[in-house]
């Protein structure tokens, strides 16, 4: 995702990216996301089940679960990551004690 959120356009930085002749030809991607179906990271292109099987989750959402000792689904983010994310705020919290 390019943008924030629902806010902005996901795709603005793409077509301002195009707006300027810049002489460099842009790769736009478009955003990935994970599959509840496909049981894989897919794009609008590689997936047909719609939006009802895709977790999209903004990054302030997986920061706000972080923040909250809650564990972001498997599917966005890997266990082991979500561990080592875990243990570092909460040795961050215990050095400002
Ligand atoms: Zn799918």
């Amino acid at each position: 995702m390019a943008g924030v959120g629902k806010y902005y356009d996901p795709h603005g930085a793409h077509k301002l990216f195009k707006k300027f002749n810049l002489g460099i030809e842009p790769m736009a991607f478009k955003e990935s996301y994970p599959c509840k179906l496909c049981g894989s990271m897919v794009t609008e292109k590689t997936c047909r089940h719609g939006p009802d099987s895709s977790l999209r989750v903004s990054m302030t959402q997986i920061r706000k679960m972080l923040v909250n000792d809650a564990r972001p689904p498997e599917e966005i983010m890997r266990p082991d990551i979500a561990d080592l994310l875990m243990k570092y705020k909460s040795s961050l919290n215990d050095a400002s004690k």
